[in-house]
């Protein structure tokens, strides 16, 4: 198993679950890939993807089987910073945001069209799925999702969408993959009080070896079938290590890397799947930043998009996402702190307060950052899996397969080691 992110931790449950040895291999010394893991002022947190949807059912149940572990409340109300207004829209209250769409000039037929989709993915599991969705892609992706919409919907309200779940300006993104983005935005959320370290390190209990520090360069292969890896640990010589099979659960533009020797054929179909640069940090202030009812702010220009209260619990600290045209390319730490100092100026003049004062910060980067799909999602994934099944037991998961949010991932996980079981029996 190589990657030790949410797609790895499935694929790694269900290997061990069906009765193999499972090396789980992250090149980082501690594991949890794009959940970000640190800890800020002696508590945990997840600086990169945290919030757990209802929706999410299959990784809940993991959570309820190997743990149970805490949850607790981590959405509230998200208010949108809009050509310098602050405005309220509530997923939870449609007909507010479609009045204001229609009071800011959109489009009828379009508020009209926005309105039936978002309906349409009420239903929808927030996965990457043949289903309606995937039919509009059919006859609806030649084109970005901005030819699809009036420009104030698009800015107003499609923005914040997109920019939150892919990194990804409207136009950047596809109608297929929107019905996983309405469907993913609708929902509510928790998150792991303790993070998710501790169902890392459960998993280890259940037998799963952690290999933290351990880079892989690329994927062993000898009569067309895959013999395991070529590693480094701890930054030491490279050696290849022998494997029965092999689940690679990593961004498409590394499993690319690492199969390009290889399988060549395979590696050009994933070097094309787009990736996004995400930059985040959570702050601890001395006080309580955002007022009573407000969880969180959107904004519609600059690096920063979206800044929102760590928890419930927790309103006195911020998590602050970087993502988005504005914050390309991935900035350095040097820069990541102007920006994140200015949004902070922001926040404080927005509901007047004085200088904030930080008690801790933990910062992230990551290069691919963000999924942002390749239109035609599903006619990729079929060919995707005609190359797979050249490369005998080898075995894909991560978000460009059934979509970005810890749910997929976590299913992409659990589907390849399945794959892989069948293969071995
Ligand atoms: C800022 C941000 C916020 C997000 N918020 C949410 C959210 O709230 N809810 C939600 O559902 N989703 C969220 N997401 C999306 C979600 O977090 C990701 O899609 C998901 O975590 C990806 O998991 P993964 O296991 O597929 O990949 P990763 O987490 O990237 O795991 C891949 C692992 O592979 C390791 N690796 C890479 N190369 C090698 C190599 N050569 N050798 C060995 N190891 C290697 C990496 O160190 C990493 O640990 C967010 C994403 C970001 C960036």
């Amino acid at each position: 198993m190589v990657g030790a992110g949410i797609s790895g931790l499935g694929a790694a449950h269900r290997l061990r679950g069906a009765g193999h040895q499972v090396d789980l291999i992250d090149r980082a010394a501690v594991p949890g890939g794009r959940c970000g893991p640190g800890i800020l002022c002696g508590r945990a947190i997840m600086v990169g993807g945290r919030l757990i949807g209802a929706k999410y059912t299959a990784l809940r149940d993991f959570l309820t089987e190997l743990g149970p572990f805490p949850l607790e409340p981590a959405w509230m109300r998200l208010t949108h910073l809009i050509d310098g207004d602050l405005v309220a829209l509530d997923h939870r209250d449609p007909a507010s945001t479609l009045r204001y769409l229609v009071g800011a000039g959109a489009a009828a037929p379009d508020v009209v069209k926005f309105s039936y989709l978002s309906r349409r993915a009420q239903d929808e599991p927030g996965l990457l799925a043949p289903g309606y969705f995937s039919k509009l892609a059919g006859l609806g992706d030649r084109k970005p999702l901005t030819d699809h919409f009036d420009p104030v919907i698009a800015r107003k309200l499609l923005a914040p969408m997109t920019i939150w779940m892919h990194g990804a300006e409207p136009d950047e993104v596809h109608l297929g993959s929107f019905g996983m983005v309405l469907s993913t935005i609708i929902d509510e959320f928790e998150q792991l009080t303790d993070g998710i370290q501790p169902v890392v390190a459960q998993l280890a209990r259940r037998g799963v070896a952690l290999r933290t520090g351990t880079t892989v360069s690329r994927v062993l292969v000898r009569n067309g079938r895959v013999r395991g890896l070529t590693l480094s640990e701890g930054g030491g010589p490279a050696v290849d290590r022998h494997y029965d099979a092999v689940v690679l659960a990593l961004p498409a533009v590394v499993a690319s890397e690492l199969t390009t020797d290889e399988f060549p054929a395979l590696a050009k179909l994933l070097a094309q799947v787009r990736y996004l640069p995400a930059a985040a940090a959570v702050v601890e202030y001395d006080r309580e930043v955002f007022p009573p009812g407000v969880g969180g702010i959107s904004l519609d220009n600059g690096p920063c998009r979206m800044a929102g209260a760590y928890g419930v619990e927790r309103r006195n600290t911020v998590r602050y996402t970087f993502s988005g045209r504005a914050a390309r390319p991935l900035p350095t730490a040097a820069v990541l702190d102007t920006w994140l100092g200015r949004t902070e100026r922001l926040l404080a003049d927005s509901f007047g307060l004085g200088a904030l004062r930080r008690r801790g910060v933990v910062r992230r980067g990551w290069a691919a950052g963000y999924c942002a799909y390749l239109p035609f999602h599903l006619e990729f994934t079929t060919k995707l899996r005609h190359e797979l099944a050249a490369c005998g037991r080898l075995s894909l998961a991560g978000d460009f397969l059934l979509g970005t949010s810890l749910e997929a991932c976590f299913r992409s996980g659990v589907a390849a080691a399945e794959a892989v079981t069948t293969e071995l029996s």
